[in-house]
């Protein structure tokens, strides 16, 4: 590819290294492979307490300053003592010369035959390189415990000094997003800011005449406008800062103004609706008028039409994601298209969660040369095994088989018909949050 030094290349430069790039018949491969080398992470930087890092990027490599833990130290409470002071068979007494406590060692010496009461937590006393748990010894007397060596073996129940993070490794990665474990990874290294890169802001607004807002009355052939609900919902959960613009009528002058207000003021642009084949509206003239902008018919159901690239206004540029106005479609383009470029451009390196192989539990009609997202339910079956059924009706106006999912099911551009039994491929909408 030949572009100039320094200078990203065009969305026309990128599809014309495509042999076989067909905008009207475009596999959802290749759609996501143009996408993904056309948009650029944002790499803006702001540093900030550790608890408001939750859902972020990381923007740089967390380097261990100190050994977590600082000392060896007991995983149990019970007695410490030196492994190698147990006889070979059968049992041995210990004298207890003393406690150690979490937070306040034992600072005497440990000779042979002499052991420490010991806490979870506690550092490990000078000489000890075992702890037997409470449980598993018998106590002689208030100054002696009787110590079997069938019970335990050398080195047992001590954690050992820099075990879970040691100084100078790489405690965290540039382009982590910050979960639950990573903000307490961080204090326990004493952190307490990070420099993270500044949210996106994605500005977003639904197009056609016939939508209505909630508070309005609905009118003869009216919808009320839910692409906005599930967008908010879905850039909420990419931690995106949003700019709602509402409904745009099919209005030449009004959509320019929305594209530039967007354009203006963030970083991407999400819109609904207007972008089909013959659509009686100006939405996809505007987006021509204002940019870089490549109109798809894509090979997938529900979703096809879809519109990316980038537009300009004064100075100002963001990236464009027109998807299509079906409901169910813009969570499906959504999920499968902007989603990976949004995460990309926030500076992400996170992979993308595995699909699963689990059993259809009835018949499903597929023809090859489309990629089809069904909304699945996976449960268990009585024996244990994993099974996905299709949530009724897939119209892609049926937001309803969205919201009873629990997973989508990828049946892939190549794959036939599905019959009962057969793998196929799930997308769990919900992990662990
Ligand atoms: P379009 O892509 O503009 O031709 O719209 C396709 C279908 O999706 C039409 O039935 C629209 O009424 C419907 N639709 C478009 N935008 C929305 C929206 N924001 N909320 C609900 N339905 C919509
Ligand atoms: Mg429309």
């Amino acid at each position: 590819m030949t572009h100039a030094i320094n200078q990203p290349p065009s969305l026309q430069q990128i599809v014309s290294c495509l042999s076989d790039y067909d905008p009207a018949a475009l596999p959802v491969a290749q759609a996501q492979n143009i996408i993904q080398q056309f948009v650029h992470p944002l790499d803006c930087v702001e540093r900030i307490a550790i608890r408001q890092t939750l859902g972020r990027v990381l923007a740089e490599d967390i380097i261990s300053t100190i050994n977590v833990p600082a000392h060896d130290n007991s995983a149990m409470d019970g007695y410490a003592f030196k492994g190698s002071d147990l006889s070979e068979h059968g049992d041995n007494v210990f004298r207890i010369i003393g406690t150690a406590y979490a937070g306040k060692a034992f600072s005497g010496m440990v000779q042979a035959g002499e052991c420490v009461k010991i806490m979870t937590g506690a550092v490990m006393p000078t000489g000890c390189d075992t702890v037997i748990p409470q449980e598993l010894v018998s106590s002689i007397n208030d100054l002696q415990v009787n110590i079997s060596s069938t019970k335990i073996r050398t080195g047992e129940n001590r954690r050992l000094k820099g075990e879970d993070l040691a100084i100078g490794i790489q405690a965290l990665c540039k382009g982590k997003i910050l979960r639950p474990a990573d903000l307490g990874l961080l204090a326990s290294l004493g952190v307490a800011e990070v420099p993270v890169q500044r949210k996106l802001r994605v500005a977003f607004f639904s197009t056609g005449d016939e939508l209505r807002s909630l508070g309005e009355s609905l009118d003869e052939g009216c919808v009320y406008d839910s692409n906005r609900y599930t967008l908010y919902g879905m850039l909420s959960r990419l931690g995106c800062e949003m700019i709602d613009m509402g409904v745009i009528k099919d209005d030449p002058d009004a959509l320019e103004a929305a594209f530039r207000t967007a354009c203006e003021n963030a970083d991407a642009i999400i819109t609904s609706g207007g972008v089909s084949v013959g659509a009686a509206d100006y939405t996809k003239q505007i987006m021509a008028k204002l940019g870089d902008v490549a109109f798809w018919t894509i090979g997938m159901r529900p979703g096809r039409p879809m519109a990316f690239g980038k537009i300009h206004s004064h100075g100002h540029s963001a990236y464009l994601f027109g998807l299509p106005g079906n409901p169910v479609a813009v969570m499906v383009t959504f999920y499968f298209f902007a989603r990976q470029a949004l995460l990309h451009m926030m500076g992400s390196t996170q992979q993308d969660f595995p699909l699963i192989p689990v059993t259809a539990k009835h018949p499903i009609r597929k023809r090859p040369g489309r990629t089809e997202y069904q909304r699945g339910i996976l449960s268990r079956n009585a024996t244990g095994e994993l099974e996905v059924s299709v949530t009724g009706s897939q119209g892609s106006g049926i937001l309803r088989s969205m919201s009873e999912a629990n997973c989508m099911i990828v049946l892939h551009h190549d794959q036939n018909q599905v019959a009962t039994g057969d793998k196929v491929d799930v997308l769990l909408f919900e992990g662990l949050l």
